[in-house]
């Protein structure tokens, strides 16, 4: 794989950075990210990967834009009400980069299809708003092998931990809540430059960890408090009766 001298050019900061080079900058182009989710997280994360020049971005979301979308949601303009999230989101990653490949899929993710979806990814990222996506993204995940990046926000709170098979995002928040479909954002709230804060934490964990900088963030909770203005980090511990990982 080579860079041309447009791309060169284009991602001049970053290959002057001794972490990144030209040859991580060939990793991320060589990178296929699937991002689920063109919500509040996925409006910090689409945008930075897009510029990052990830190879592939496919955005899954079933969901259409709504006025109150877009307090956390700049992917989105008021013009855009009513219509669907992937397909903006995948126009907005072209106009940004036209070296992206962006694959728009306007469907919901569940445990039907999640497999299937998620095929061919180097990386899933979930920004998704409910634990019966999440749990079948990362069962799918498990079984594909690919690491996962979860992330998520409500009110003033929010969390990013990145998964590599074991233990998985089950392990973690256990099997009560496959039935759940909450919107927790629209029950409780959430604090829209949160969900910028946490989806930008999550894009340069994901890119850290397709370039390999840094030790490997797998398996640990990062959890930032937009009160008190703090991060800290949790390690997950394997449930040893997962059904997902065990
Ligand atoms: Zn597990």
């Amino acid at each position: 794989m080579r860079l041309s001298d447009a791309e060169l050019e284009r991602y001049a900061r970053h290959i002057v950075l001794p972490q990144v080079g030209g040859v991580g900058q060939k990793k991320l182009k060589a990178a296929r990210v699937a991002v689920i989710g063109a919500g509040g997280i996925g409006s910090a994360v689409i945008p930075a990967l897009a510029g990052a020049g990830m190879g592939r971005l496919t955005i899954i979301d079933d969901d259409e834009i709504e006025l109150a979308n877009l307090h956390r949601q700049p992917l989105f303009r008021e013009r855009d009400s009513g219509h669907p999230k992937a397909e903006l989101a995948g126009q907005f990653v072209q106009r940004l980069n036209s070296f992206v490949d962006a694959a728009p899929l306007q469907v919901r993710i569940d445990a039907g299809n999640a497999e299937a979806l998620l095929t061919g990814h180097d990386l899933v990222i979930d920004g998704s708003d409910n634990f019966a996506t999440r749990l079948a993204v990362s069962d799918a995940c498990v079984r594909l092998g690919a690491p996962l990046l979860s992330g998520a926000a409500v009110q003033f709170q929010g969390q990013v931990a990145l998964f590599r098979s074991r233990p998985c995002y089950r392990c973690f928040v256990g099997d009560a809540f496959d039935a759940e479909d909450c919107d927790n954002c629209a029950e409780l709230g959430v604090l829209g430059a949160l969900t910028a804060t946490i989806g930008s934490f999550a894009a340069l964990l994901a890119i850290n960890a397709i370039l390999g900088i840094g030790e490997d963030a797998a398996g640990k909770l990062h959890l930032f408090d937009g009160e008190k203005l703090a991060w800290r980090m949790i390690v997950i511990p394997a449930d040893p009766a997962c059904k997902a990982c065990a």
